[in-house]
C-alpha cells in the first residue's frame, strides 16, 4: 500500500560542523507514530534539518502529502521560500507552519502567504497528529484544536486552543524511540541535543513569548525516569553538547537530580561534554549547588546570573521579576570564592531605561565583582511577545529596525539562501536613538576592556585605588575626541560608533574576519582580533589613555605603579605569534570561542 509522505523541515544553523537535532520535528513524529491509523497510512521521510539552498531542499521532495515547517527567527524566510516552491510544484500538498516566528494571530500571515494552509499555535504534538488524521479524509479541520486554517471556502478560520496534557510523559521521546537513529548513523555532522524536563513559565516577561498563545504558564513535567533515560541516551549516543530548554532551571528541587543524571552519563560514557541550562532567578541555593556540580565535572563553562536590567522602572515595564541586588552580589561573591566563572546579561533598549540608568546598571554589575563576562544584548522583538504588539510599542514609544541576522559564531549562509532578519529596538520614549548608540558603544568598550580582559587589571586598579567608577572610564574612552593621539584605540572606538550607526540604519551587527575564522564575530570580538596585530603599540596607547583620564580628573597617581600594572596586563594577554606559532585560527578559537565564557582568556604569566 502506498503511504502518504510527510516531510519535516526544521532548518538549524551549522556551527563548525555541529548542529542541533531537529527536536520539534522528532517530537511531532514520535507522538504521531503512536496512532495506529497514522502509522498505517503515513510514511515519515528523512528530516530536512539544516539550512541549504531552496532548490536543493525542494529536490528532496517526492510526491509529498504533508510538508511541516518549524519556523524560528533563523529560518523564517527560508521556510517561506521552500513552502512556496513546494506548493507550486505539488499543489495538493498540505503546508503546515508552526514555531516561535509564526504569529499566534495568524490571519494576516495566512493572507500574506497564500501557500500556507494551516498554522499551529503552541505545543504541536497532539495538534499535528489530529491534522494528519483529518487529512486522511475530507480534509475537514473544523475539530482540530490549536490551529488557524484556510477553509475550502477561502475563509480563514481560527479554532480554539489545544488542551494540554498535565503529564508530559504521554509524549514519547524522539531520542528514546529511535526517531533520529537513521539520521545519526548516516551523517558526519556532530549533533547537539535539546532536552526538556518541564514546559511552562509563570513569569510572562514582555520581551518573551513564553506563556502566550498555546504555551502554558503553569508548569507540567516529564517524569524523572524519563529524564534519566534521556541523559543516558545522550551519553551513549556521544552527544557532545546538550541544551536544556527548561525556562528556569534550578527552580525545582529535582533539577539537581537532572544535573546529576547528565553528570553520571558523562562519567559513564565521557558524553555529553557540556550541559547548558538557563538558570532560575529566584532559587539561589539550588542554583549554586547545581552550578558547582556541573562546574566540578567540567560540564558548564560558566554560570549565568541573569539580570537584564537593574532599573526598577524598566523591570516593571517588561514585567521582569529580578533577582534582588543583595542576593546577586552575594552569589557573585560565592561563585568567585569557589572559582566558578559567571556571566551576567543586560538588555539594552528596555522601555523605561535611560542612558544614566543603563550606566548605573553596568556599574552595579561590575562593582559586584564580576570577573568573567558581563554581556549586553540589544533588545529584540519577537512576534508573539507582548513587546511585539503595536499597543505596547506605542505605549513606550518603541522604535525598531529590521536588521539582517548574522548569527554570532555561525558560518555565513551560502549564496542563494534567503537572508533572515531580527527586529532591534533602537529607541524608546526614555532613551533617544543617540543615547542608544552611545550606550551600545560604551557596552562594546566595556566588553572589550573588561569581558575580553584587554584592560581588566589596570581598570580595576584605578577603580580600587583612585575611587573612580568603571563606567566613568568606559564613558570617557567611548568619546573619540578623547583619544586623537592614540590611533589604534581611536580607530576601534570609531568602528563601534559606525556599527551603532549601521544598526540603526538596518545593517547587521556581526562581521566576518576571515584570517581568524570564516564565522561571524561580535563587534568587541572583532576589535579584540584587530588589536592582536598591534599588541605592543596598543598597550603603549592604553597607558596614555589611562594617564590622560586620571590627569583630567586631577588625580595624583603613581605613574610607575600604573606602568607596571599595564605591563603585567600586556604579558598576560595571549599573543598569536608568541603563544600560537602564528596560527591565528587556533588563537581565535581557543582564546575567544572557548576562553570567553569559561574565563580562560588570560595567560597564567607574571612579569619577569
Ligand atoms: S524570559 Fe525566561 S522567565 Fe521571562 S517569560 Fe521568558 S522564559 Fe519566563
Amino acid at each position: 500500500m502506498v503511504k502518504f509522505r510527510v516531510y519535516f523541515n526544521e532548518y538549524n544553523v551549522l556551527m563548525d560542523n555541529a548542529v542541533y537535532l531537529p527536536i520539534v520535528s522528532g517530537q511531532l513524529q514520535a507522538y504521531a507514530q503512536t496512532k495506529i491509523i497514522i502509522k498505517d497510512n503515513f510514511e515519515f521521510m528523512p528530516f530536512i534539518f539544516y539550512r541549504d539552498e531552496p532548490d536543493r531542499i525542494l529536490s528532496q521532495y517526492q510526491d509529498p502529502s504533508v510538508a511541516a515547517f518549524s519556523v524560528s527567527m533563523w529560518n523564517s524566510n527560508l521556510s517561506l521560500k521552500v513552502a512556496e516552491m513546494v506548493k507550486e510544484k505539488f499543489p495538493k500538498c498540505l503546508v503546515v507552519f508552526g514555531g516561535y516566528n509564526v504569529p499566534n494571530n495568524s490571519g494576516d500571515y495566512l493572507k500574506e502567504h497564500n501557500f500556507i494552509d494551516i498554522t499551529v499555535r503552541g505545543e504541536g504534538e497532539k495538534t499535528f497528529a489530529d491534522l494528519l488524521e483529518s487529512n486522511l479524509g475530507e480534509q475537514n479541520f473544523e475539530h482540530v484544536l490549536g490551529i488557524t486554517y484556510r477553509h475550502k471556502s477561502g475563509e480563514i478560520m481560527e479554532n480554539p486552543e489545544q488542551i494540554l496534557p498535565k503529564n508530559l510523559d504521554v509524549f514519547p521521546s524522539p531520542y528514546l524511540e529511535g526517531v533520529f537513529d537513521e539520521l545519526m548513523t548516516q551523517s558526519k555532522i556532530n549533533f547537539q541535543a535539546i532536552v526538556e524536563t518541564n514546559r511552562g513559565c509563570p513569569f510572562g516577561c514582555s520581551y518573551c513569548s513564553w506563556g502566550q498563545g498555546g504555551l502554558s504558564k503553569r508548569y507540567r513535567f516529564f517524569s524523572p525516569e524519563r529524564v534519566e533515560q534521556i541523559a543516558d541516551w545522550t551519553g551513549k549516543s556521544k552527544i557532545g553538547y546538550v541544551f536544556c530548554a527548561d525556562s528556569n532551571f534550578g527552580m525545582f528541587k529535582q533539577d539537581f537530580d537532572t544535573a546529576k543524571f547528565f553528570v553520571e552519563a558523562k562519567q559513564k560514557y565521557k558524553f555529553p561534554e557540556k550541559f547548558r541550562v538557563c538558570y532560575s532567578k529566584n532559587a539561589e541555593k539550588n542554583v549554586f549547588k547545581i552550578g558547582k556540580l556541573l562546574h566540578e565535572n567540567q560540564m558548564e563553562k560558566s554560570i549565568t546570573l541573569s539580570l537584564q536590567t537593574a532599573n526598577p522602572i524598566a523591570a516593571r515595564n517588561v514585567r521582569r521579576q529580578n533577582i534582588r541586588m543583595d542576593v546577586f552580589n552575594d552569589l557573585q561573591k560565592r561563585y568567585n570564592e569557589s572559582g566558578i566563572p559567571t556571566y551576567t546579561e543586560l538588555i539594552l533598549g528596555l522601555p523605561g531605561e535611560t542612558y544614566e540608568s543603563f550606566l548605573g546598571g553596568l556599574e552595579k554589575c561590575l562593582q559586584s565583582g564580576i570577573e568573567n563576562q558581563l554581556f549586553v544584548y540589544h533588545c529584540q522583538v519577537y512576534p508573539n511577545a507582548e513587546m511585539g504588539s503595536i499597543e505596547y510599542q506605542k505605549k513606550h514609544g518603541i522604535k525598531t529596525v529590521k536588521c539582517p541576522l548574522k548569527e554570532v559564531h555561525a558560518v555565513p549562509r551560502l549564496e542563494g539562501i534567503p537572508d533572515e532578519y531580527e527586529d532591534v529596538v533602537v529607541s524608546t520614549d526614555s532613551m533617544p536613538e543617540q543615547d542608544w548608540k552611545k550606550s551600545s558603544v560604551v557596552s562594546w568598550a566595556m566588553q572589550l576592556f573588561h569581558g575580553l580582559k584587554v584592560g581588566f587589571y589596570p581598570i580595576r586598579y584605578i577603580v580600587d585605588k583612585y575611587n573612580v567608577k568603571y563606567t566613568e572610564f568606559f564613558d570617557y574612552i567611548s568619546i573619540p575626541s578623547k583619544t586623537p593621539d592614540f590611533p589604534i584605540i581611536n580607530r576601534e572606538i570609531i568602528e563601534f560608533w559606525k556599527t551603532a550607526d549601521s544598526i540603526s540604519n538596518g545593517k547587521a551587527r556581526c562581521n566576518v574576519i576571515s584570517e581568524f575564522s570564516p564565522i561571524y564575530w561580535e563587534p568587541e570580538e572583532a576589535s579584540f582580533l584587530n588589536i592582536s596585530h598591534e599588541k605592543k603599540e596598543f598597550y603603549r596607547e592604553f597607558l596614555g589613555v589611562l594617564t590622560n583620564f586620571l590627569k583630567e580628573r586631577g588625580i595624583n597617581f603613581d605613574k610607575s605603579e600604573l606602568e607596571e600594572i599595564v605591563k603585567g596586563q600586556e604579558v598576560r594577554m595571549p599573543d598569536y605569534n608568541r603563544d600560537y606559532s602564528g596560527d591565528k585560527k587556533r588563537f581565535a578559537k581557543e582564546v575567544l570561542l572557548w576562553g570567553r565564557k569559561s574565563g580562560r582568556i588570560l595567560l597564567d604569566k607574571q612579569l619577569q
